[in-house]
């Protein structure tokens, strides 16, 4: 059974009622969650699930399930799986910090792939920063990044998110931006997320609604990787 992904149409949503519909080698199943599990570079969520009876069971991390559509909410504590059971209810509650550092920095990348038009061969979004690493040969300005994302943030772009099927984004290869990361398929959809006249391109992942809400982050690092990659570490200012 697939669980709904209500992540992926609202990015503030902290917390749902959701059913147990498995629990195995220590990891939760439910038919709904707000829950984002780890891809696209981004890092999975944490949180709790609470039972009817009020007791919390934290959730360590959040991955996908070797199945598509599945998601797998891994308990801090294995033993923890002995307290759920499919069929019962509980609240799935993320880590609401956590969250909204992911939005921020995720949505910073997107920023920086307007700032920087060059092909995308990694990404790593984590609470603490997020990297990203383009294909190119060219030296990097730390200063004119930083410029360019203060400005970005500064216009206070709002940050959309629309559907298309996969043979749309079929016949415009170009929105993909990422060489390393592919767009989500296999549903028959994709989701775009648009930045009106900044960026565009093919994400599953969580968002601020608005680039002001990006605050304070700023270039902390410039790196050359290699020959052919250029790494552009983000961090808090
Ligand atoms: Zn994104």
């Amino acid at each position: 059974m697939t669980t709904i992904e209500l992540f992926r149409d609202d990015a503030d949503l902290l917390e749902c009622a959701a059913v147990v519909t498995a629990v195995q080698d220590g990891a939760v199943r439910l038919d709904r969650t707000v829950f984002y599990p780890q891809g696209g570079g981004q890092a999975g969520d944490t949180g709790v699930l609470v039972t009817a009876d009020g007791r919390s069971i934290a959730v360590a991390d959040t991955r996908k399930g070797p199945e598509a559509g599945q998601i797998l909410h891994q308990l801090a504590d294995p033993a923890d799986a002995a307290a759920l059971a499919p069929g019962q209810p509980v609240r799935a509650r993320i880590d609401a910090a956590r969250r909204q550092a992911h939005r921020r920095f995720h949505t910073a990348t997107h920023l920086l792939c307007a700032l920087v038009p060059h092909p995308v061969d990694g990404c790593s979004i984590t609470a603490q920063y997020a990297r990203l690493d383009f294909h190119m040969t060219e030296p990097l300005d730390k200063q004119a990044l930083n410029e360019g994302l203060a400005r970005l943030v500064a216009a206070a772009h709002p940050v959309t998110t629309r559907w298309i099927s996969d043979a749309e984004l079929d016949a415009q290869p170009q929105l993909v931006r990422s060489m390393s990361v592919q767009p989500p398929r296999g549903s028959g959809r994709v989701r775009l997320v648009e930045i009106a006249g900044v960026d565009l391109q093919p994400c599953g992942g969580t968002h601020v609604a608005n680039t002001a809400d990006i605050g304070a982050v700023v270039v902390t690092k410039i790196e050359k990787k290699s020959a052919t990659t250029r790494r552009v570490v983000l961090g808090l200012a």
